[in-house]
């Protein structure tokens, strides 16, 4: 459901909407065309995205990567995201779709939640103001042939996605500075591979930050040590401000006093 490609495959321009449009749309068990939307779809899949869908499935993040991703490189942005590897069927089905619906429902994809909505600010170059939505218009949904009315703002209360949206501010608006930056400044191998294992690799992350050097490396306070330890979302935020660092040295610098002697020593090449 990347909305981009679902218009261009549509042939619809996309509507600028805000927070306060309102739209019709109904979706459920009845409708004719239900669980076509979960076909030949393009959903890329953010970091609470993931954390979501490995502990519904009980699987670690590297498993989940493994089975259910595959691996991309963000138009304009030179960053490697993932998108939901789809079946290999006639109908390029999500592996999540049965007859009757979402075999994980209750922790879809960011994506899913929006739908019938897109999202503009990692589908589209200028993000304005607040950031805008789109209406996917697509002609094989039934969806807005029904009566229920409601605002966007309503629609993502009512869908959980301003919970996903709000976990994952600090990386959506590091992926959108980042599609400013001039194609020519070009990432390392070693920071994408940093950008991928902190955005969506958290247990792999997790290993990196308590059985590396890492915590000698960095300033961390015991408080975030701890939460950090224990909560994956309190995780989640603290590799999305430890990636601030890393791709635009922004900030204070996390790093440990000795760690900044060293790297300047090394600079220096004494
Ligand atoms: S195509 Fe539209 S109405 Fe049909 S199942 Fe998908 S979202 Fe619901
Ligand atoms: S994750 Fe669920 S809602 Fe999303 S495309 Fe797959 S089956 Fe459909």
């Amino acid at each position: 459901m990347d909305p981009t490609d679902n218009n261009s495959k549509a042939n619809i321009p996309p509507i600028q909407l805000d927070e306060n449009s309102r739209f019709k749309f109904k979706c459920h068990k009845g409708v004719s065309c239900f669980t076509q939307c979960c076909r030949g779809i393009n959903i890329m899949l953010t970091p609470y995205d993931i954390v979501r869908m490995k502990n519904r499935l009980q699987m670690s993040s590297e498993e989940f990567l493994a089975v259910y991703t595959k691996p991309e490189l963000l138009e304009k942005t030179d960053l490697p995201v993932v998108t939901l590897k789809l079946l290999d069927d006639e109908q390029e089905s999500c592996p999540f779709v049965r007859d009757d619906g979402c075999l994980i429902y209750e922790d879809r994809p960011t994506t899913c939640r929006y739908y019938p909505l897109g999202v503009a600010s990692l589908s589209y170059k200028e993000q304005q103001k607040d950031g805008f939505y789109i209406m996917i218009n697509e002609p094989h949904c039934r969806g807005f042939e029904e009566d229920q009315e409601w605002t966007v703002k309503e629609w993502r209360r009512d869908q959980g996605v301003d919970i996903h949206d709000d976990i994952n501010a600090e990386w959506t608006e590091l992926v959108v500075r980042k599609r400013s930056i001039p194609k020519n400044i070009r990432l390392t191998e070693k920071t994408k591979n940093m950008f991928f294992t902190a955005s969506y690799d958290i247990d792999r992350f997790k290993r990196f930050v308590f059985e590396s050097t890492f915590l000698t490396l960095y300033n961390v306070d015991p408080k975030t040590i701890e939460d950090i330890k224990k909560d994956e979302i309190a995780l989640l935020r603290f590799s999305f401000k430890w990636l601030k660092w890393l791709l635009f040295k922004e900030g204070e610098s996390p790093l440990s006093e000795e760690a900044a002697k060293l790297r300047r020593e090394n600079r220096e090449g004494k």
